[in-house]
């Protein structure tokens, strides 16, 4: 291979977080901490080894377990409406994935509580993360639309996987005025930001965007 070939590669894989960051804010994106952050969390480290070299780009990619982690801009869009919407205290996140949406969560919440139904992606998840230095995150393996365990009150609730309707206790334990971020698919597949207003819910914000659905029970290793 030449040495002209050799840097081809190099340019074509190498991952190119400041790229996803200008494509971001060419979408709108403006949160410059926002932005920062996603410039240096190695995106890389939390898809398939075999996709590492597309993790910067447009589009959802495989984490295992027939999982994907949603592309930047979904998952920058959904941290921007918690920015501009929730206060920063208690975030309960339903499908850790890969981690990815778990690590942005603790660099702007006080406290992050998630929960995963897939025990292999559990694990990875949480070594993945601690191996990073994150320590405000409480995980947990189990079917997240029972809510968290101990009853604890969030200040918004993120769901990350696609559901027809919406888990009563998830709504239950958000505080009034909290924030439900969840992705619905009536009339199309998108993702929506509502707050809880009394009984009713007031919608804040939405985009179109694909997730894969949210089921019940829980898979073991
Ligand atoms: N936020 C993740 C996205 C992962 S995809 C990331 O950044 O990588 C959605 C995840 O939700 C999958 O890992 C899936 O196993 C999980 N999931 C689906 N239904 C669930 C449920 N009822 N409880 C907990 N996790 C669930």
């Amino acid at each position: 291979m030449s040495l002209h070939d050799l840097n081809w590669l190099v340019s074509h894989t190498e991952p190119k977080a400041s790229k996803m960051v200008d494509q971001l804010r060419e979408h709108g994106v403006d949160h410059e901490e926002l932005l920062a952050l996603m410039g240096t969390i190695p995106r890389h480290d939390f898809v398939e080894p075999a996709f590492s070299h597309l993790a910067y780009s447009a589009t959802p990619l495989p984490i295992g377990r027939n999982q994907t982690i949603s592309q930047p801009l979904t998952v920058a869009r959904m941290t921007e409406w918690l920015l501009a919407h929730s206060r920063l205290g208690r975030v309960l996140e339903i499908g850790t994935g890969s981690g990815y949406q778990t690590r942005i969560l603790s660099h702007f919440f006080n406290k992050v509580h998630t929960v995963e139904r897939l025990e292999p992606l559990y694990l990875q998840a949480k070594s993945r993360l601690s191996s990073m230095g994150v320590k405000n995150v409480e995980y947990l393996f189990g079917d997240g639309q029972t809510g968290w365990p101990n009853k604890v009150e969030m200040d918004a609730v993120i769901i990350t996987a696609m559901a027809s309707k919406i888990p009563l206790a998830l709504t239950d334990c958000l505080k009034q005025q909290g924030i439900l971020i969840m992705p619905i698919d009536q009339p199309s597949p998108q993702i929506g930001c509502w707050r809880k207003e009394g009984d009713r819910w007031k919608c804040l914000g939405t985009e179109s965007a694909y997730f894969v659905p949210l089921l019940e029970g829980m898979e073991h290793a």
